[in-house]
């Protein structure tokens, strides 16, 4: 780019910027694009997450056929059946945060949905466009708003993307930083 005034170089960043939000507006539109729904900014039901959601499952875990089928078979053999017994739904899961299974989606053989139903699991993360919805609120939950979902919708983002993902109050950090340097 040439170089340019002071004035109408900052005025590019700031259109920069501008486009950058505007992306980012929709990929969260397309990420609660069923109807869209507006994401709820809090959840009853947060204290049933996974301990540890550190560690997870890669974007690209197949959905298991029966999570409580593979619960009843000691540790070894348990490795083996996980290979066997997956629905072989390849991606697109949606894990499980209260026991990081994997599992498909309701436009696919509904294991993630029944699994809900016979273990009461309620919080889910989509690998398709890392929504997270609450079966019990029957919502989507927003990731940003709720602190507790953070680090785990973080950690898919990098296993997903290769890198961390833009969150609202970092972005802003950076654009005000940026401006006082300025
Ligand atoms: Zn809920
Ligand atoms: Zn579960
Ligand atoms: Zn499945």
């Amino acid at each position: 780019m040439a170089k340019e005034t002071p004035s109408s170089s900052s005025m590019v960043r700031k259109q920069e910027l501008e486009e950058e939000e505007e992306e980012e507006e929709e990929l969260m539109l397309y990420g609660a694009c069923s109807g869209w729904v507006e994401a709820r900014t809090s959840c009853e039901h947060l204290n049933s997450l996974a301990s540890d959601l550190s560690h997870i499952p890669t974007p690209h875990t197949p959905c298991y056929r029966s999570a409580s089928f593979t619960l009843l078979i000691l540790s070894i053999a348990q490795i083996v059946a996980n290979l066997i017994l997956r629905c072989q739904h390849p991606a697109e899961n949606w894990l499980c945060l209260c026991c990081k299974d994997v599992f498909c989606s309701r436009f696919v053989n509904k294991h993630m949905l029944q699994h809900y139903q016979q273990r009461n699991h309620c919080l889910a993360l989509s690998y398709s466009d890392l929504s997270v919805w609450c079966f019990s609120c029957d919502a989507y939950l927003d990731v940003q708003a709720i602190t507790q979902l953070r680090p785990v919708y973080e950690i898919a983002h990098l296993l997903k993307f290769g890198e961390a993902p833009p969150f609202r109050t970092m972005e802003c950090l950076q654009v005000s930083s940026s401006q006082a340097g300025s």
